[in-house]
């Protein structure tokens, strides 16, 4: 019979440095868009899975020596290729003892009607305005849950006032896959502790002034996280030089929508998104960096 202490010892085993369980009757009232039980029905639980993202990458980043790296291993790797590979295997486990397992991997450019919200990491997103329900009373596809809050369900972490879960173990240095399934796994306990103080350290950290105290702003982000601000050691000096807006641009101090935003991202092509579409992270991801040595220094983080 699959336990919930088989499946976390599997996991671990496979790769992932966290796993949890979640009832189901946690996402009831959730959107449909947005709810598992929209994928499988019947289903009972969702399982969540926590792969640490080596912290010598963000360190390399923040010396500004290196920033691909953390672009092709810390987040095209892990969400495309080592996510996938795990979970197939997950999936043998929970196929070998007849229940399904439903694979959620985050897939970085889509985003469901009604979710203007950019990623960051990505050349662009796609929001589903043209798919349609087919039949009455299901939703238009694609579903997708929400990852952060599946992630609290499932007892692995809590978000931050910067968007990102924060974990015990590794901080906001984690990246997260699940499973739904019909297995009736005994359920861990939803992640109730807040981990995040509001200290405003990722707030003065981002160099596009992209958080505050109601969250992050995406669009703010991406382009900042494309490298617009001074900190980004590619920058030429002729860069925007007959831009009227350059010192407020370089400063943070302008504000960027969807619109401005989509408008600046071809000048900011310093290093080449090209090929897989992940876009170099040049700011270092200063937000997470600044939030870690905050979580370190009060002394929470359970593991060093
Ligand atoms: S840096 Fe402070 S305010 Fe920002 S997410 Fe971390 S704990 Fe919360
Ligand atoms: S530091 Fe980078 S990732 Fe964090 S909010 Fe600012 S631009 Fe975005």
């Amino acid at each position: 019979m699959l336990t919930t202490e088989f499946v976390r010892e599997k996991a671990l085993q496979y790769g992932a440095d966290l796993c949890g369980v979640a009832d189901i009757a946690l996402f009831d009232g959730d959107a449909p868009q947005r709810n598992p039980k929209s994928i499988l029905p019947n289903a009972k639980c969702v399982v969540g899975f926590g792969f640490r993202v080596p912290r010598g990458l963000y360190d390399a980043m923040e010396r500004k020596v290196q920033f691909m790296n953390y672009t092709s291993l810390g987040v095209k790797y892990m969400d495309e290729d080592f996510s996938e590979m795990f979970l197939l295997q997950m999936a043998r486990i929970f196929e070998n003892e007849g229940y399904d397992a439903c694979l959620q991997r985050r897939v970085s450019n889509l985003k469901v009607a009604g979710d203007k919200t950019q990623n960051p990491e990505v050349r662009d997103t796609y929001e589903l305005t043209l798919s349609s329900p087919v039949s009455e009373g299901k939703p238009a596809p694609e579903i997708i849950m929400d990852f952060d809050l599946a992630a609290q369900r499932c007892g692995l972490g809590c978000v931050s006032r910067m968007g990102k879960v924060l974990t015990p173990g590794f901080g906001p240095y984690v990246r997260f896959v699940f499973l739904v399934t019909d297995a009736p796994l005994q359920p861990d306990e939803p992640f109730t502790e807040q981990l995040c103080d509001g200290c405003g350290a990722c707030m003065e950290a981002c160099p596009g002034g992209a958080i505050n105290e109601n969250g992050r702003d995406t669009w703010q982000c991406s382009v900042y996280y494309r490298g617009a601000g001074k900190s980004n050691p590619l920058m030429r000096e002729d860069f925007l030089r007959d831009d009227p807006e350059r010192e407020d641009i370089l400063s943070g101090a302008k504000r960027f929508d969807a619109e401005s935003a989509r408008e600046i991202y071809p000048k900011l092509d310093f290093l080449p998104s090209r090929p897989t579409g992940y876009v170099p992270c040049l700011c270092g991801k200063a937000c997470e960096t600044a939030c870690m040595k905050h979580l370190e220094g009060r002394g929470i983080l359970c593991r060093k």
